[in-house]
């Protein structure tokens, strides 16, 4: 781990796994208000084409013009395209053009080191910034893991759920070993966690002994008031900030907080 000595610039994590609706973008999008509400200064990065984190920051990815594809093909730069939200926290959006750009972005020298360049140019101006990747271990997922120094793994505890995640640990192994040996894995958050069932807790343990990962604590509840929340473009720490679920990201953000 980095002490306050060797740290310079933010602290960038990236939240990937390439199993689509395991909480991603909630989980993105909830750390990233609750640091800002603390206090720090937070950029949060779009790269799903889908653009799901853009949208649920109440910003419509059909009105915008630039997003962050024209960081990574390198037309514009990233403080020409970067937008100030409701929530308090900086967006580099996303729009659905991303789609095309991970077929750009293979034939384009420095694929996996243009979002970490780029990112270098606003360094002074974030104590945190947070990556939400597509649902996918393409180029735009080991772009980001070349950005971060840290990964977070959001994981549904269901049946099934680890047979991802020895995959995504292999990308993370090629990572450190072509293009950011500093890459750590701070573990598995588990999400839309019900602990009452046996179920979840044995999957969750099979997980951590499997892998050697370690659980963020605490676990976020299974709840409806996340669906709700991105339909008003707000996240829950704003529409529930004292349901059960915020108060567990906001935990989850104030232990990221202590841990720089
Ligand atoms: P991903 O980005 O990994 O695809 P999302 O963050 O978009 O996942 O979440 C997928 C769906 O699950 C969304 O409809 C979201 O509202 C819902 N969801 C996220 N977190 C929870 C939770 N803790 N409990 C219940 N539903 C959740
Ligand atoms: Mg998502």
């Amino acid at each position: 781990p980095r002490t306050a000595e060797t740290r310079s610039g933010p602290r960038v994590l990236a939240v990937a796994n390439q199993k689509g609706g395991v909480a991603k973008t909630t989980t993105v999008a909830s750390l990233g208000v609750a640091m800002a509400q603390r206090g720090a200064h937070v950029l949060l990065v779009d790269l799903d084409p889908q653009a799901s984190l853009t949208f649920s920051l109440g910003v419509d990815p059909e009105e915008l013009d630039l997003s962050v594809r024209d960081v990574l093909v390198g037309s514009k730069s990233v403080q020409d395209v970067i937008l100030v939200t409701d929530e308090a926290v900086h967006l580099l959006p996303a729009t659905i053009e991303l789609a095309q750009t991970e077929e750009t972005l293979a034939s384009m020298t420095g694929r996996e080191q243009r979002l970490r360049v780029a990112l270098e140019q606003v360094a002074d101006d974030y104590d945190w910034i947070l990556l939400d990747c597509p649902p996918s271990l393409g180029v735009l997922t080991a772009a980001a893991l070349t950005a971060p120094t840290d990964l977070l793994i959001p994981l549904q505890c269901e049946t099934l759920a680890h047979r991802g995640v020895g995959q995504l640990l292999d990308t993370v192994h090629d990572v450190r070993a072509f293009t950011n040996p500093d890459l750590s894995v701070i573990g598995v958050l588990p999400t839309a966690y019900d602990g009452r069932t046996r179920h979840a807790r044995a999957v969750l343990e099979a997980i951590t002994e499997s892998y050697g990962l370690e659980v963020v604590e605490p676990p976020i509840p299974r709840t409806v008031r996340f669906a709700e929340a991105p339909a008003y473009g707000r996240s829950i720490l704003q529409t529930a900030a004292t349901h059960r679920g915020a108060i567990a990201y906001r935990d989850v953000a104030d232990r990221l907080l202590a841990s720089t």
